[in-house]
């Protein structure tokens, strides 16, 4: 058995869900947060975002590049960099360092301290609050006299449905 990210074409079928549902609310809460802040919403930053939220899996930039293109055939990688710079900086997606990779968020009002679950087996990323944690984090961090630049917490393993799957192998 591999603990490493799987390739892409290797990904196992996921269940279905409404994912149509994720996508469009992810897409209001980035209009109204934009149009809140008064910062733009422009057609590529959208496209970016919306290819990010193809599927809760982490996406890597290459692979949105490879997706873009036919897409928008003017779309230089510079461009597309710049706008999930813009996406990070809202708050409407989140870097996986761990994997180099991207999630979109759908949460409007967290402080992005963020506790995230990376499944090795799909690829699957869920962000949790864990409030609780966070503030136990912050703490120590407050405790240690230390400036913090970013603040995740990126655990790896299986997903509830990955693990279920494994047991029955
Ligand atoms: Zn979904
Ligand atoms: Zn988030
Ligand atoms: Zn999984």
């Amino acid at each position: 058995m591999t603990t490493g990210a799987l390739p892409t074409q290797t990904l196992p079928e996921l269940p279905r869900h409404d994912h149509g549902g994720c996508i469009n609310k992810a897409i209001q809460i980035a209009e109204t947060l934009c149009n809140d802040r008064g910062v733009r919403l422009t057609p590529i930053r959208r496209k970016v975002l919306e290819l990010v939220w193809e599927s809760h899996r982490a996406v890597k930039a290459y692979d949105l590049l490879d997706r873009i293109k036919p897409l928008e055939t003017s779309a230089k990688p510079a461009t597309v960099y710049r706008a999930l710079d813009f996406l990070i900086e809202q708050g409407l997606i989140h870097r996986v360092e761990s994997l180099n990779a991207f999630i979109g968020c759908n949460c409007s009002d967290h402080q992005h301290e963020l506790l995230l679950l990376i499944c090795n087996r799909c690829q699957e990323v869920e962000e949790r609050p864990a409030l609780e944690v966070m503030n136990a984090v912050a703490k120590e961090i407050a405790e240690a006299g230390f400036h913090v630049h970013r603040k995740a917490i990126e655990i790896h393993g299986l997903c509830a449905q990955c693990a279920a799957l494994e047991l029955v192998r």
